[in-house]
């Protein structure tokens, strides 16, 4: 007996289910929706909102492949460049503004590049980031709430606070509903032309993150978020990819939250250090994107991971440019507002103050005299101009000088996890040997075609695109039989 029925059955109401949805419903399919959480939005919401726009559609599939050291078949990659070049059009037809994206071009470190990985293969095809035009300090919110909105005014029915737990699959015929729970009771769904999985990563399973990423993460995003869709396609024989890929940036961890705030810093007065109070990265010139790369090292003598935590130095010229965080970002922006001085933050403790490199090394135990040399070693490289370690660009290398001085532990943290089941050009999962397990799609940064190196801006773009396709091939298919 099912209890509801829908031509395509999305699971997850993101920026991918919506895109999904949006385009189903073009392709005159009845359309029902099913989100875990009371509201939709999932990662889209609290994201940056930044999406890639193109200047050469043919090199940056160039671009692309070369990134994803191939793990991702050509046809993928071409289908997401091809269709996400659509996406500035696609969302101005639905009303939207489409303007430059600031953390491309505004300088706070550790930095976002316009276009990472510039010296790759391709990449001069590459555009700028660009976002949807609103009041959110980030785009994530505006992006949403065009999104939700154009979903409202199209006949969608969806399903809040119900989970999807299982997938059901008929031999002949494939994939043809899901079993949801919602409150005490389990619901089935029928799905006559097929299912789309856009139910997200795993940022909040710590156990899949020690199981594939290597390593505990926090998280700063939705944290309905816990892998659910890896499950439900795995059940039944999919193929999974990009497992140990993730994009992560530095953020705070304070005990107030459960969740992470998204470190930034607005001036180059600042350095890091591990444990053991040494620098070991450019901390101006890494992607932001990139950071579960060096925190992922051990110390092979004593097998400690000496720089989780890791702690932010700067000193009060640095303190006084500005906030310490990307306050438009992440679940915090609900809950807390960082004040522009920082000066709440360190009465709070957060921000640990002390009037020496020596005191301050004792309030984060590191050992006072290997903080106080890193630092002079630091700020003699600035006066020269030279970071011979590290590769600090000359105008980066800003001196940590006036008193007092500053630290706050940073962590690795997830924005969003890459891996889940493989799918094709169409959007499709694949099963173990390769061929598409029937009726059954996916889109956006469950089981995404980015692997390791994330230039930035490349998940929202995917979202959208793949949601499309998916949408669209799904509405496609034959009406199952009863
Ligand atoms: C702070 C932050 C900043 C970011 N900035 C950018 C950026 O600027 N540009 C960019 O490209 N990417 C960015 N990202 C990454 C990007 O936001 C996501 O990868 C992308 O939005 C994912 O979209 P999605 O639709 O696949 O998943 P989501 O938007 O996360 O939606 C998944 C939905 O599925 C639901 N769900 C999960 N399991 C189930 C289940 N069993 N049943 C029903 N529903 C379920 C979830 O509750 C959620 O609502 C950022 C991420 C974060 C956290």
């Amino acid at each position: 007996m099912w209890g509801y029925e829908a031509d395509v059955v999305i699971v997850g109401y993101g920026g991918a289910g919506a895109a999904a949805a949006l385009a189903a419903i073009d392709a005159g399919a009845k359309v029902l929706i099913l989100e875990k959480n009371p509201e939709g939005g999932g990662n889209t919401k609290y994201s940056g909102g930044s999406i890639r726009t193109y200047l050469d559609v043919d090199k940056a599939v160039d671009y692309v492949e070369t990134l994803c050291e191939g793990t991702t078949e050509r046809a993928v990659v071409e289908a997401f460049v091809r269709e996400s070049s659509r996406n500035p059009e696609w969302l101005r037809e639905m009303g939207a503004e489409i303007v430059p994206h600031p953390s491309g071009t505004v300088r706070r470190f550790p930095f976002s590049f316009p276009v990472a990985y510039s010296f790759i293969r391709g990449a001069e095809g590459m555009g700028l980031r660009a976002r949807v035009k609103g009041p959110g300090e980030d785009a994530g919110i505006d992006l949403w709430g065009l999104l939700s909105r154009k979903v409202a005014d199209v006949s969608v029915k969806i399903l809040y606070s119900t989970r999807a737990k299982k997938l059901l699959v008929e031999e002949a015929q494939g994939v043809i509903g899901v079993i949801a729970s919602s409150g005490e009771k389990d619901v089935r769904v029928r799905a006559k032309r097929g299912v789309i999985l856009t139910c997200g990563g795993f940022e909040y399973d710590q156990a899949m993150h020690l199981n594939y990423l290597g390593q505990n993460f926090f998280a700063f995003g939705n944290p309905g978020n816990t892998g659910d869709g890896i499950r439900l396609a795995a059940e039944i024989g999919a193929d999974l990819w990009h497992m140990n890929a993730s994009a992560s940036a530095f953020c705070y961890k304070f005990p107030e939250f459960a969740f992470g705030i998204r470190h930034s810093m607005p001036y180059a007065g600042f350095i890091y250090v591990d444990q053991t109070g040494k620098r070991f990265m450019d901390e101006s010139g890494t992607d932001s994107h990139f950071v579960w790369a060096p925190t992922s090292y051990v110390d092979t003598k004593t097998l400690q991971r000496t720089r989780i935590p890791s702690y932010v130095i700067f000193d009060e010229d640095t303190r006084m440019r500005g906030a310490v965080v990307l306050t438009g970002q992440g679940k915090v922006g609900d809950v807390y507002q960082w004040s522009s001085d920082n000066n709440p933050e360190i009465r709070k403790g957060w921000i640990k103050a002390a009037e020496s490199i020596a005191d301050l090394a004792y309030q984060i135990n590191i050992r006072p005299d290997h903080l106080q040399m890193t630092i002079a070693q630091y700020n003699l490289q600035c006066v020269g101009g030279y970071d011979p370690e590290h590769g600090r660009a000359p105008d980066t290398l800003v001196p940590i000088g006036r008193s007092p001085y500053y630290a706050v532990a940073i962590w690795p943290c997830l924005l969003n996890t890459q891996g889940g089941p493989k799918r094709n050009a169409r959007a499709q999962v694949l099963d173990v040997w390769g061929k598409p397990i029937k009726r059954l799609y996916s889109a956006g940064e469950l089981g995404s075609l980015w692997h390791r190196n994330y230039p930035g801006a490349g998940n929202v773009s995917e979202a959208l695109a793949f949601g499309r396709i998916a949408g669209k091939n799904a509405a496609a298919e034959q009406s199952v039989t009863a």
